[in-house]
């Protein structure tokens, strides 16, 4: 998507700091982080939000999965939470899926 953030991003037309990227999936660092470690992992093809997941595209979110796993062990973290927000009410503000994942420090349940 032409006017899409994260497709930027994932095209490189927007510079983020890098901790992985392969040919179906980008991890970066958040720009406002809220813990010691926070990046964000999404597909470079254009999905909205988990909502969005389909039997076509539901490779690439498990290859996802395996990248969370791998970069956040290369990162040093053996605790951390995986949080992804759907539409406005959740909080999602960048309308391309992405998966937030925070480490570091502490965390408290439930969430806000
Ligand atoms: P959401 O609010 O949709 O769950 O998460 C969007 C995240 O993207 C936020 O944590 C926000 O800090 C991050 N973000 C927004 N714009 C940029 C940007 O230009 N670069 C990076 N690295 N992160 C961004
Ligand atoms: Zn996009």
């Amino acid at each position: 998507m032409s006017d899409c953030l994260f497709c930027k991003i994932a095209a490189g037309e927007i510079p983020s700091a890098k901790v992985y990227e392969d040919e179906v999936c980008l991890a970066f660092r958040d720009i406002d982080p809220q813990a010691p470690t926070h990046f964000l992992v999404i597909p470079k093809a254009h999905i909205g939000s988990v909502a969005e997941i389909t039997p076509e595209n539901a490779p690439a979110i498990a290859h996802i999965f395996q990248v969370i796993a791998r970069t956040a062990r290369e990162l040093g973290l053996d605790s951390y939470r995986v949080v992804s927000n759907i539409g406005a009410q959740a909080g999602q503000s960048v309308p391309h899926l992405h998966f937030h994942v925070l480490g570091g420090r502490d965390m408290t349940w439930p969430p806000g």
